[in-house]
């Protein structure tokens, strides 16, 4: 594989390269949104995401990123509720800010990349919350928090539990409706490569149920599109290269076969994890029980007295992207993404590349 200096290979945690027949749907001849062909497309995809969420539910796809889909979640089913929201890094904390805007979050909190406590969500759920929100992989840590279990507590407690499964969903296996998730979210940059801009959330019955009582918002009003789904349509114009990179992604992820793609993604975030080990570096997040190391991301401790800038360009030099941590993670840590389309080929050049740039620093490897 040759590596281009110019278009570098993003092991990020999003984007992610794209397959080559999603760039060229992108470059298709414009349609009508309100047509046939449209309608197609978006039903089309619907039918595919239901497969990779696991559900029956409703799957409504935003014209949006990620962020998009959390506040679309929390704003049809927020009026003034108080919200259980755990966080153990940036996106549970994004999710609690949002939260703070609807409603009023009651904080599980730990520190950043540390396993959540299922005792203290319990405890928290009794203190009548309607809504709890958990991102499933969290991405600024390497962490798969558990899903199914706060799922079992969101049902005890007659919760309408919203999961942000942003960078897990299509690189795990994620059981919309046997885990009881009432609102689950898709980032499109992550583990179904396609490019930055859309994504999707399934709606329960109970989560519509709890819709509509005071004002939804504008733009972001779920009813309405699901109003628009059953016409082929989106309540606004949408994004519509971005759908056709969608289509096309989502029919390469069912030639490939969805179980597959998902077990792809687990052996190379195992390979990169015991390379890792047997270079003598150290993984980020800590475990329990109840935690898993991500399929999508890894986060590793960078060495004592070097710089995670320095070795990011060490990386960049040879033709690969890489990023450091988020907020007081910055230079704490550094994360490879193995997401989406990432080949065998990749992984072994970013993890040699890896290795060469360590040395080239003074780490001891
Ligand atoms: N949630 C998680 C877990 C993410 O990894 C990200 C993005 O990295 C987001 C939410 C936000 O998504 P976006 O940047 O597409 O708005």
């Amino acid at each position: 594989m040759q590596i281009d200096l110019k278009n570098p290979l993003l092991m990020l945690p999003g984007p992610v390269p794209l397959h080559e027949r999603v760039l060229n749907a992108m470059s298709r001849p414009m349609i009508n949104h309100r047509g046939p062909e449209f309608a197609k497309i978006l039903n089309d995809c619907s039918s595919i995401l239901k497969e990779i969420f696991k559900t029956q539910n409703d799957i409504l796809i935003i014209s949006g990123s990620g962020t998009a889909g959390m506040e679309a979640a929390v704003s049809n089913v927020v009026k003034g509720d108080l919200v259980v929201t755990i966080v153990n890094g940036k996106f549970g904390q994004r999710f609690e800010d949002i939260v703070n805007l609807y409603g009023t979050a009651i904080s599980v909190k730990c520190e950043w990349g540390q396993p959540i406590d299922l005792n203290a969500v319990e405890a928290a759920l009794k203190s009548h919350a309607t809504v709890i929100t958990m991102v499933h992989n969290e991405t600024s840590v390497g962490i798969l928090n558990p899903a199914k279990e706060v799922g079992e507590l969101a049902r005890k407690y007659n919760a309408i539990f919203i999961l942000d499964g942003v960078s897990s969903i299509g690189g795990n296996e994620v059981f919309t409706d046997e885990w009881g998730v009432d609102i689950a979210i898709l980032g499109s940059q992550k583990c179904i490569a396609v490019p930055p801009g859309l994504s999707a959330v399934s709606v329960s019955k109970k989560a519509y149920n709890a819709m509509g009582v005071t004002k939804p918002p504008y733009y972001l009003n779920l009813k309405e599109y699901q109003k628009s789904a059953v016409n082929g349509q989106t309540p606004f114009t949408p994004a519509v290269s971005l759908f056709f990179a969608l289509h096309e992604a989502l029919n390469i992820a069912k030639e490939c076969g969805i179980q597959e793609i998902i077990d792809r993604h687990e052996f190379y975030a195992t390979v990169v994890r015991e390379f890792i080990k047997e270079l003598g570096l150290e993984l980020f997040p800590t475990l329990n029980e109840y935690s898993e190391y991500s399929n999508t991301v890894t986060a590793i401790k960078m060495p004592d007295g070097f710089s995670v800038q320095e070795l990011r360009a060490k990386m960049k030099e040879k033709g690969i992207l890489i990023v450091g941590g988020q907020a007081h993670l910055k230079n704490k840590i550094f994360r490879i993404g193995h997401m989406g389309n990432a080949s065998s080929e990749e992984i072994t050049i970013t993890l040699d590349a890896l290795k060469q740039s360590l040395i080239e620093l003074g780490v001891n490897v």
